[in-house]
């Protein structure tokens, strides 16, 4: 099954497994970076990483059994998966003892992992959401118009309208004030048309409401449309497209995601220029894992910079929760430090926790040359 929206992460969330330990499993199958064989290999060290874990885990036997066998059905889905999904990442979902079973294919890659827990580890799948905008892309053109909604890769024909707006006035027909008044009766059906085509790309609006609006149109009428449109849509509207009326809905999609990836890539720019921009002045910013980590353990951290799937492990204080790269015990109370299996992930929980928000960013970027991960500081009372 493809992951598609919040409804599924709140089943998700919703499961109850009883005091069973559930298995979520994490996998980036992204093509583009890594080769079958390669991707083959990643899938047999995570499970192997896993396995044994699983059986240093200090639980009943039939709680180990249980996760194993998690494990044993995630290798067989995976491989086979692996082989006819061209998805750029897959989750799997696996509670055996309750007989629960939900594999996903997602549109992004999310970090490589395997998470044992009483509950399904689903916060990967709400930060794959949010790289994605709801968007509306309506063509238009002198006497159609076409609606499309684009989600998370996927594209749905909406609605459509047809006007019957004439033609302009052909060669050598007509002169002077009678050419004239037949091209402003064609001027006043054509406004007629792209007044209906706005009310309507408002109506669909509040059907299924949307973050952005592309719009398509020939004959440079742009601006002449978009005078039409309602106020609260002006400001969605986020790019101009070249597709046409006519372009079959896959090659309206293409352009779409193309945009909305040039979009996206331009807002994280823009935030890791702003973090560069107060680390060079000193301002209210750090950067670096350690540095980073040591603010959040010092309650300063505002917003988290972060590299998209940049992972590593670290230790936590069972007392504090405060984070640590290397501590092998707590310097506050001296007691021993827990392992972590991924500290960025720790961070990412304690800032949302908090109230803070956090920012991924796809990489390459600036950020790699300030150790892939920063933050705005709050102001100190
Ligand atoms: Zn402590």
């Amino acid at each position: 099954m493809k992951f598609q929206d919040r409804s599924q992460i709140e089943a998700l969330a919703k499961f109850k497994s009883q005091g069973d330990l559930v298995t979520s499993f994490y996998m980036d199958t992204d093509k583009g970076r890594m080769n079958r064989k390669e991707i083959h290999l990643v899938l047999k060290n995570l499970l192997n990483e896993a396995k044994d874990r699983a059986c240093g885990l200090s639980i009943s036997k039939e709680k180990t059994e249980s996760v194993l066998r998690d494990l044993d059905l995630i290798a067989e889905y995976g491989s086979q998966a692996l082989g006819t999904s061209n998805a750029a990442g897959l989750a799997v979902f696996s509670a055996s003892q309750r007989k629960f079973w939900q594999p996903l294919e997602l549109p992004h890659g999310p970090r490589s992992r395997v998470i044992f827990d009483a509950n399904f580890y689903v916060r990967p799948l709400a930060s794959i959401l949010d790289k994605y905008s709801h968007i509306c892309a309506l063509l238009i053109d002198r006497r159609e118009a076409v609606w499309y909604d684009v989600s998370m890769g996927e594209i749905k024909f909406l609605d459509k309208l047809l006007s019957d707006v004439p033609s302009r006035v052909r060669d050598g027909g007509f002169e002077g004030t009678s050419a004239k008044r037949i091209e402003r009766r064609i001027d006043a059906h054509l406004q007629e048309h792209y007044k209906k085509a706005a009310q309507k790309t408002f109506e669909l609006s509040k059907k299924h409401p949307f973050d952005w609006l592309f719009i398509a149109s020939e004959e440079n009428h742009g601006p002449d449309f978009e005078s039409h449109l309602h106020s609260y849509l002006c400001d969605k509207v986020k790019a101009r497209l070249h597709s046409r009326v006519s372009d079959s809905p896959a090659k309206v999609l293409q352009e779409v995601l193309e945009v909305e990836s040039r979009l996206k890539k331009a807002e994280e720019e823009e935030v890791v220029q702003k973090l560069i921009t107060e680390l060079e002045r000193g301002g209210l910013a750090t950067s670096g894992l350690r540095d980073t980590i040591h603010r959040l353990n010092q309650f300063e951290v505002q917003t988290l910079v972060v590299t998209h799937n940049f992972s590593r492990p670290g230790r936590i204080c069972p007392t504090h929760k405060f984070l640590y790269l290397d501590e092998l015990k707590c310097p506050i109370d001296d007691k021993k430090t827990d392992i972590v299996q991924d500290l960025i992930d720790e961070a990412i929980e304690t800032v949302l926790k908090r109230g803070g928000t956090v920012r991924q960013v796809e990489p390459p970027s600036k950020l790699d040359r300030y150790g892939g991960i920063g933050a705005f500081l709050k102001y100190k009372a």
